[in-house]
């Protein structure tokens, strides 16, 4: 067994780099120093801090809602190589004496690559002897904030290790696995759909999308995220050159408006903007700044697309204009982004107005 005191962090194939420069400053902004080790594509990164200990205090002061590029992640006891065909359970009990305390709960998991979804049968197989034998060693309670995770890389090797339910994804490797509804116009839907389970809670949900609210989707065609806003009986002013779905035109909820986004003016306030616009991510950092500044929606989604080399700085980089624009105007806002599992090479962020008790200005 080797021991490799660190954080595993799940991410997007190909955002490594990202997430590595990510956690290197997060923990360096709470005292903690360390390197990663990033391979190429293999959907993981590993944070190794130079103190016993940080790992761990780097999961407790570190909200998993601050990273962008982490989807899921766990402390790191051990990383096993050895694990027997025959019996993997028993070294894997002996990697997880270290958890401090009982779990609630036990994930199986792989890295979110095609290598990694070889094992997933391997996984299920092992989810119900690994429950039973940490049941059987009275380590198993309901009603406890921790969570073993147990991350194979191969059939004989995984990381193993815990994560505090309150500063973690709740579903194994961070995935919300969707489906695409048959009557959506397209598969982008899925990306707003995650978003507003991701960033709102299920009381946010109901009291941020009530029927008769009103949006504006900025790109809209040919209508996905419009049809998540539809579903839910919003109103929607979709903005897009180009052709939306003729059964959402034919809802009675959608007015269709042949305009460029950037030039968009709404005629009152409304609830939400939505936007998905293919644009450099400056533009659509500037033009979300905009739309909150001026008040002109009171909640927003939006995606800012990556597809340049220096995506963690150009994204910090966004935020932080954003941050500046909101602030100078004193706009008090929560602003949380992600990169979800729909996203390609963007990620998804959302502000919400707090205070939603009230309507927008103007809105009646
Ligand atoms: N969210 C849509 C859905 O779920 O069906 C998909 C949007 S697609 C990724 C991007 C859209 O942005 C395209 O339909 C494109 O025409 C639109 N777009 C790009 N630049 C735009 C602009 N300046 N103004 C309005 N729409 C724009």
């Amino acid at each position: 067994m080797s021991t490799v005191p660190g954080l595993f962090l799940h991410c997007r194939t190909g955002f490594e780099g990202e997430c590595a420069a990510e956690i290197r400053d997060r923990a360096a902004a709470v005292g903690v120093h360390g390197y990663c080790k990033a391979k190429p594509d293999s959907a993981y990164v590993l944070f190794q801090p130079q103190g016993a200990g940080d790992a761990a205090r780097v999961h407790r002061q570190v909200p998993l809602a601050q990273l962008v590029f982490a989807r899921q992640w766990f402390v790191a006891l051990a990383l096993r190589k050895d694990l027997p065909a025959d019996d993997r359970i028993a070294p894997l009990l002996e990697s997880l004496a270290g958890v401090p305390g009982p779990v609630a709960e036990v994930f199986l998991e792989t890295p979110d690559t095609n290598q990694g979804k070889q094992l997933s049968a391997l996984c299920r197989s092992l989810a119900a002897p690994l429950r039973r034998a940490m049941k059987a060693a009275g380590r198993l309670q309901p009603d406890v904030a921790l969570r073993i995770h147990v991350c194979f890389l191969g059939t004989g090797a995984a990381y193993a290790g815990y994560a505090d339910l309150d500063n973690s994804a709740p579903a194994a490797m961070g995935i919300v696995r969707l489906r695409v509804p048959r009557s959506a116009p397209s598969r982008s839907t899925l990306k707003l759909e995650e978003a507003l389970l991701h960033f709102l809670s299920a009381d946010e949900r109901g009291q941020l999308l009530r029927p008769g609210m009103e949006a504006v989707d900025l790109g809209a065609a040919p209508g996905g995220w419009a049809w998540q806003l539809v579903r839910r009986h919003l109103r929607v002013t979709a903005v897009d050159n180009g052709a939306m779905d003729p059964r959402l035109l034919d809802s009675g909820l959608v007015a269709h408006r042949r305009e460029d986004g950037f030039r968009y003016r709404p005629p009152h306030p409304v609830d939400w903007m939505v936007c998905d616009m293919v644009e450099q991510p400056g533009r659509i950092a500037d033009l979300a700044a905009r739309w909150i500044e001026r008040g002109w929606c009171r909640h927003t989604v939006f995606n800012l697309k990556l597809p340049m080399k220096q995506r963690y700085r150009e994204l910090r980089r966004c935020l932080e204009h954003i941050d500046i624009r909101l602030q100078s105007a004193r706009v008090p806002y929560h602003m949380s982004c992600k990169q979800l599992y729909h996203d390609r090479e963007e990620v998804t962020t959302c502000r919400r107005w707090c205070g939603w008790a009230s309507r927008p200005r103007g809105n009646g």
